[in-house]
């Protein structure tokens, strides 16, 4: 017997509003972790606490060293919190020392020594499947500007990303996998054919745990770069990574780069997970025009797409001005020519695995909206059930896995040439 998510659905969400607390709650909040990042770009210090806090920050330019001084209210000052924030590695390229001291009755003064001049970037997040709230510090060098997508899409929009042209004959017809619709196919490319492999997560952000520790961040990273070795020997192709290593690449940086670099076509690879361990087997994912097709997409849709929040973009706007572009351009190719693959590669993917749906399912994930290019994410199995977990640990699945992707992809572009 089996569950599938959409039985867990309601349970979960009550859950997940029992434990909210309202703001500012009478009780101070208590620290409970302190996960300091150094990245080559950045270093991000997260905060991680039992409720919501006020909080204020200046920087202090002189006298030597610079200083980001952060005053939060409704926090309790503890000893172990003391002992958290110590906990600076040495080669942090921006921060040399964070300490802490209780400054007046109500408010905890948190001091970063920095090693050179910097912009701080702060925000605040509210809890999620993985975190409690969070306080967020970006350490950028001096003079860093926020990220802007709504810029590079309007940019990228004013010159079509697939100019759609008369077919010179009809597609050779095999029977379609979705019944009833049709295909404008741009004439067929002299050069390579670029798809970006998007290993799921990162840094910062895990993914879903398994049992065993099983980090998905791992395993996806794990099948990106099978994936990449396969597309590597097919001349065809010129495959391109979103992330190559354990670091944190926010949802929107994914969608650039895929728009940088003129994707002609974006893989996302996950794995799921489920509060019960029984949820098991492989399923795709296509984003919708029209919206999520069923609240269990709609669920999981919010809880990935919590990852640009701990990234700290505007997800809504993004979400907004990214979805009417999309509207704008190509929406109908995409969408279908996405539908098809999907299809075509789960004929793959079941020959390796269960099915945990036999349809696309179909959700707005931010990193399926790169404008214009078809986009499909692969959750290779269910990290939380525990057989599965062990499959995802081994070599032998992760290549199967990228191998069915590959296959699947290859299919469609033999039907309908990019
Ligand atoms: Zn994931």
């Amino acid at each position: 017997m089996s569950y599938s998510r959409r039985a867990f659905l309601k349970t979960g969400t009550l859950a997940i509003s029992a434990t909210a607390l309202p703001a500012h709650a009478a009780t101070p909040a208590e620290m409970l972790d302190v996960r300091i990042w150094p990245n080559k770009s950045y270093t991000r210090v997260t905060l991680e606490h039992t409720s919501p806090v006020r909080f204020k920050y200046f920087m202090v330019r002189s006298p030597k060293p610079v200083r980001l001084v952060i005053d939060v209210k409704d926090l309790k000052f503890t000893e172990k919190l003391r002992a958290m924030l110590a906990k600076v590695n040495k080669n942090d390229p921006y921060i040399s020392a964070i300490r802490a001291a209780q400054f007046d009755h109500e408010t905890v003064r948190i001091v970063m020594d920095l090693k050179q001049d910097a912009t701080p970037e702060l925000f605040e997040s509210k809890p999620n499947s993985q975190y409690r709230y969070r306080l967020i510090f970006d350490i950028h060098p001096a003079g860093y500007k926020p990220d802007a997508i709504e810029e590079e899409i309007a940019k990228a929009s004013k010159e079509p990303v697939k100019p759609e042209a008369k077919p010179a004959s009809k597609p050779a017809s095999k029977p379609a996998p979705n019944k009833g619709t049709s295909h404008k196919p741009a004439p067929k490319r002299p050069s390579k054919i670029v798809v970006v492999i998007d290993a799921g997560h990162g840094g910062e952000d895990p993914g879903a745990v398994g049992r065993r520790k099983t980090y998905e961040k791992h395993v996806t990273l794990a099948i990106a770069y099978k994936l990449k070795a396969i597309f590597d020997k097919d001349p065809a192709y010129k495959p391109l990574m979103t992330r190559t290593a354990d670091v944190f690449v926010p949802l929107g940086k994914r969608v650039r780069f895929a728009m940088a670099n003129k994707a002609n076509l974006f893989v996302s690879i996950h794995a799921d997970a489920w509060t019960s361990p029984s949820a098991k087997g492989t399923s795709c994912f296509a984003l919708s025009i029209t919206g999520a097709t069923s609240t269990a997409a709609r669920w999981l849709a919010q809880s990935q797409n919590e990852a640009d929040i701990i990234g700290g973009s505007n997800f809504n706007d993004i979400a907004a001005s990214g979805q009417k572009t999309f509207l704008d351009m190509n929406a109908e190719f995409k969408a279908e020519y996405s539908l098809e693959m999907g299809y075509l590669m789960l004929r793959h993917l079941e020959k390796i695995n269960t099915l945990h749906s036999k349809k696309i399912e179909q959700a707005q994930f931010l990193v399926l909206k790169t404008p214009g290019v078809p986009s499909i994410l692969v959750e290779s199995a269910f990290i939380s059930n525990p057989e599965e977990e062990r499959k995802l640990r081994t070599d032998a699945y992760q290549q199967k896995v990228a191998q069915a992707i590959y296959r699947g992809i290859k299919d469609q572009v033999a039907r309908y040439p990019l």
